[in-house]
């Protein structure tokens, strides 16, 4: 039955990309989203769109416990950016002077996620009609990428049929040996020291927002975390203050805390706190002047969690790869299995197959070659997975 992803190698690249050509920023990704729908709906399945815009699709009844294998729709890219994709040989609008490869296709989103999404596709289409059809719902989420925040899978496991499943796998990466089965968290606030503002001369004594926030940073800087669970902490972006000669109303920090541990997070949220509290306090003790305390609002938050290595989902990717003589890896990422996991569904992030890179950047490209070899790996663990005998253990 696996054979066809041979055959079919290269209606399933004009497919991935077809969908990679249309935009699909975070939060537009209706155009893609309907491109997707009709071509689930073309296999004679059942396919709706839920209140956020995800596509929902399986066979003729509603699996009591389903198998969900899912892709992104959204990408990183703003919609101005184009998303044609350079064919081999072609001249690469995307890097100067640069003539396509062979086999190579290059363009903002060719793999991330337009590869997973092209993926379930293939998939879906293989098993369309067999025993394992009903067990599966397909899904294709909104808002995976940044400030999406994971919003289309965190609505998709807030459902009954989310919550309902018995194993989520999300296509969301290129290594065609690694199993992610453990997400990381991450938890993004923006950071603001306000005070009265002034002349740098005239009003110097009074509360400086930035000196508030360099002590906040320095004290942050100094925090040891551990290495297992990897735990890190970035301040990304940092911005106040209008002219030189000037005392700022406002300085603001937006900090990004991860970690492959819930409680790691946690803890590493409290350290976040005490550091701006502390930097607030020394800047007030320098001065002669009170100010507003600052204030911390969350601009981003994923769960971490894992699926323990002896679930059978994991098992089953394991034997899956292993049937393509290549060595499992288990690995941490943040993808759509953050939100299963959460939610208490097991959950692992598998390759879209063939080799890529340079995702999030308009550098990224692709190359079909053994990407066969991924879509029998997804094959294989839904149809191990659908066996009645799998559900009874
Ligand atoms: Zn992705």
């Amino acid at each position: 039955m696996f054979d066809r992803f041979e055959a079919e190698a290269d209606a399933i690249l004009a497919e991935q990309i077809r969908l990679c050509e249309i935009a699909a920023p975070t939060g537009q990704e209706s155009k893609r989203a309907d491109a997707v729908a009709s071509a689930l709906e073309s296999l004679g399945l059942d396919v709706q769109r839920d209140a956020v815009g995800n596509v929902i699709a399986h066979g003729e009844r509603q699996p009591r416990r389903p198998l969900i294998l899912s892709a992104h729709l959204d990408t990183v890219f703003g919609p101005d950016q184009s998303c044609r994709v350079a064919r081999p040989g072609e001249a690469n609008p995307y890097r100067r002077d640069a003539i396509v490869p062979t086999n190579e296709y290059h363009a903002p989103g060719i793999s991330d996620a337009a590869a997973g999404l092209a993926a379930m596709l293939a998939v879906a289409r293989a098993l369309s009609g067999t025993p394992a059809a009903e067990q599966i719902v397909y899904a294709a989420t909104v808002g995976e990428e940044g400030l999406g925040d994971l919003r289309g899978a965190r609505h998709l496991f807030a459902s009954e049929m989310g919550r309902r499943a018995r194993a989520f796998i999300t296509i969301d990466h290129s290594d065609a040996a690694a199993i992610v089965n453990a997400g990381i968290g991450s938890r993004r606030f923006r950071v603001q020291f306000q005070g009265r503002g002034g002349h740098s001369w005239g009003h110097f004594g009074r509360y400086n927002p930035a000196f508030a926030l360099a002590a906040a940073a320095d004290r942050l800087a100094e925090t040891e975390v551990v290495s297992e669970p990897r735990t890190t902490f970035n301040i990304g972006v940092v911005r106040g203050g209008e002219t030189v000669n000037a005392i700022p109303e406002r300085a603001e920090a937006e900090v990004d805390l991860r970690s492959e541990s819930a409680s790691a997070l946690d803890e590493l949220e409290r350290v976040l706190r005490d550091a701006v509290e502390a930097g607030h306090q020394r800047e007030l003790a320098r001065r002669s002047e009170a100010a507003l305390a600052p204030s911390l609002a969350p601009i981003g938050d994923r769960p971490a969690g894992v699926t323990p290595a002896d679930n059978e989902l994991v098992q089953a990717a394991r034997r899956a790869i292993e049937s393509e003589s290549l060595t499992p890896r288990l690995i941490a990422a943040s993808t759509d299995a953050n939100a299963a996991i959460a939610a208490g569904v097991p959950a692992i992030a598998m390759s879209w197959g063939g080799r890529s890179d340079n995702q999030h950047s308009v550098r990224e490209w692709f190359d079909p070659t053994d990407r066969a070899r991924s879509l029998r790996v997804l094959s294989r663990i839904l149809v191990e997975l659908s066996q009645p005998d799998a559900e009874r253990g």
